[in-house]
């Protein structure tokens, strides 16, 4: 406590010191803190309450604190690659040196210190908590005293060129690094209970309080790959600071002075006509978070009807069975609209209705991440399951896949198909790279690893949310200020079976409420060995109220039988074909695993397809393989050409095993789909 008195007193900007006397010491904030969010049926619970314990995510987070924070802080704070904190040790002087880099690095390496403070509010790393704080003292360095900071715009001004000023292009990506600085900050206030980056963010708030305080189209137009509106939400929550909250109101209301807008921004129109996700995807998912964020704190209905809307659209006709948004590299918006002198050029883009290209499919790990974002606000605010399926499926599906088994190589894009050959070449690569020059997603992802326990559990009144299932440890207090510890133990996603035991209960009278997924059928709940008084239903909360006694024990069964999955008729590229899905984790098939000879374009699946299950341990980390028997067909000739009468050629058996789609190419260069022709 002395130790942040001192740091407040460090901070020179009174209105800072007067903003941080408000805040109320966390421990029990969660990244996204909804305990005092009007609109919130469900707070969070606190960083370090809720842990892995065994089994996949454990795994995962020890490879994001042993691996992948490692090597990414050498990578960013190197200049091998790129630039990330040089740009800062450059602007406070410590260093000389020039700018290099992306006008987004600034907001990437705040993503990476949000992740390794996040790592840090469970391992209580000393070494790694001494080395943020020096790297924070470089960032209050290179801060402006009036508040500004963007190493690329200071940089550039600083090498000459005087028409470099804040806020004058939206290719400088000004905001969006403040807004990571923003949400960074409150995560490293919420893990430390140091105010040392939080005084950053708020000085930097300030500065944006001050100049968007008279906002004009091009000031409005500044607002791209938004960020800003879940950092200065998050801010708020942090600081229980009136202005920015205003600030957050305004940043929306700003969008409304756009005139010459497109979907690529989402101002096409105001967002209160939205009904529909469009444009870039990670653009798009970022704004939906940040419209659930303020919906939270405010209630606006004329942001809560285009989000619900923009979700069914999204969930109903443009979302991936992995839970990946946005179809496109590059395309026009709103694409065969009558209103021809309103379509414009997108990229990275969600498409039209239905239009869900797998080889071509771009899916931004960052996009998937957006979706998550989005989604865990949507339920914060409802309680509703449906929401949490999508949290859930992004998670294990589009997400994960961003990354490889070694923690070192990243996917930009996340496709459901590649061959060899390719219909066309692409920008990015199918092959997981260490580094990217648009290093966005890597450090999006290990802060979602960091952070993955926060959404296994949360509350409300005297009900514990079971919301993620792994092994995990859950030590929180209700609102009468009852302890609730709880342990559960499970292999899930690999097995449905889950146990819950009542460790610590200060008082008898709470609920329970597991969520039961939307996939699971015939699920069976037991307390105590006795079977629950009524049947679980899909796709909602099953609460279990009662009189709770340490040592109580809940079973929970959710079988978990390989699905054969098919996609809607409209959706062309996947017509006649099959995917496979064994609870939330979506299947693949990789040429590693056909037989020598076969191509992915030879495999067919009958639609009599028996799948048998098994743990493999020593591949791929260890996974569930479904393996069974598919059928081949010779492709025969097509060199030079596009049609010819049909081949009839023998269907033979072959042997397969299909493994989770977020592992592929962990065995170098491959081929690989999810869906897959189906016969007869
Ligand atoms: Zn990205």
């Amino acid at each position: 406590m002395i130790r942040a008195v001192r740091n407040v007193l460090k901070v020179s900007l009174c209105i800072v010191v007067a903003t941080l006397a408000h805040v109320s010491f966390a421990g029990e904030s969660g990244v996204v803190d909804t305990s005092s969010s009007p609109r919130a049926q469900v707070r969070t619970v606190g960083m370090n309450e809720a842990r892995w314990t065994d089994g996949f995510w454990a795994d995962r987070f020890d490879l994001c604190r042993t691996q992948m924070v490692p090597s990414m802080g050498r990578l960013m704070e190197g200049t091998n690659y790129s630039q990330f904190f040089r740009n800062f040790e450059i602007v406070a002087g410590l260093v000389p040196g020039k700018a290099h880099g992306a006008s987004f690095n600034d907001g990437d390496f705040y993503k990476f210190l949000e992740g390794a403070s996040a790592t840090l509010a469970i391992t209580n790393d000393a070494g790694l908590a001494n080395r943020l704080d020096e790297i924070i003292a470089v960032i209050a360095k290179a801060q402006e005293t009036n508040g500004y900071i963007d190493t690329w715009v200071q940089l550039h001004r600083r090498g000459g060129d005087t028409n470099i000023v804040p806020f004058a292009s939206p290719d400088r990506f000004e905001v969006y690094n403040i807004g990571q600085l923003m949400t960074a900050a409150c995560v490293h206030y919420r893990a430390t209970q140091k105010t040392n980056f939080l005084a950053v963010a708020c000085k930097a708030a300030d500065f944006l309080c001050d100049a968007f305080k008279n906002p004009t189209p091009a000031l409005a137009n500044n607002l791209i790959c938004p960020s800003h509106y879940m950092g200065i939400v998050e801010l708020y929550r942090a600081t229980h600071e009136p202005r920015y909250l205003d600030l957050a109101k305004k940043f929306f209301s700003m969008r409304n002075l756009i005139k010459d807008g497109g979907d690529d921004n989402q101002d096409r129109i105001p967002f209160a006509q939205q009904d529909e996700a469009e444009g870039h995807a990670v653009r798009a998912n970022y704004l939906y978070a940040g419209a659930a964020d303020l919906y939270l704190e405010t209630g606006d209905a004329n942001l809560w009807r285009p989000l619900t809307e923009i979700w069914t659209n999204t969930v109903t006709k443009k979302m991936y069975i992995t839970g990946g948004c946005g179809a496109l590299y590059d395309g026009a918006s709103p694409d065969g609209s009558r209103d021809q002198g309103r379509i414009t050029r997108v990229h990275q883009s969600y498409g039209r209705n239905f239009q869900l290209p797998n080889t071509t499919a771009y899916n931004e790990t960052c996009a998937n991440i957006g979706n998550v974002l989005w989604n865990w606000r949507m339920f914060l605010a409802t309680g509703n399951a449906q929401f949490m399926d999508v949290v859930e499926l992004a998670l294990y599906n589009s997400v994960l896949s961003g990354g490889g088994l070694d923690g070192t190589n990243f996917f930009y894009v996340n496709p459901l198909r590649v061959t060899d050959p390719m219909p066309l070449n692409l920008r990015w690569s199918r092959q997981r790279q260490s580094f990217v020059s648009s290093f966005c997603c890597p450090p999006n992802l290990v802060r979602t690893i960091a952070e993955s326990s926060d959404y296994a559990y949360g509350k409300s009144g005297d009900a514990i949310w079971i919301n993620l299932y792994g092994s995990s440890s859950l030590a929180t207090t209700l609102t009468n200020d009852a302890e609730i510890r709880l342990s559960q133990t499970t292999d899930y996603p690999w097995n449905g079976r889950v146990r819950i035991k009542i460790e610590k209960c200060d008082t008898p009278n709470f609920s329970l409420k597991l969520r039961i997924p939307g996939w699971a059928n015939s699920v069976d709940v037991r307390i105590n060995n006795e079977p629950a008084d009524n049947s679980p239903k899909p796709g909602s909360y099953f609460e279990i109220r009662r009189a709770w006694r340490a040592g109580d024990f809940v079973e929970l069964d959710l079988p978990m039988p390989a699905r054969l999955m098919e996609a809607n008729p409209l959706i062309e590229e996947d017509l006649n074909q099959l995917a496979v899905q064994r609870g939330p984790v979506v299947y693949c098939l990789e040429s590693p695993d056909l037989p020598t000879g076969v191509h992915m374009s030879d495999v067919r699946i009958p639609n009599d397809l028996s799948l048998t299950s098994r743990y493999d341990q020593r591949l791929l980390d260890g996974v569930v393989v479904l393996e069974g028997k598919v059928l081949a067909k010779s492709q025969g000739d097509w060199i030079g050409k596009l049609y010819r009468e049909m081949e009839r050629s023998e269907l033979r058996p072959i042997s397969v095993k299909f493994i989770p789609y977020s592992v592929w190419q962990n065995r170098g260069k491959s081929e690989m789909s999810v869906w897959l022709p189906r016969v007869p």
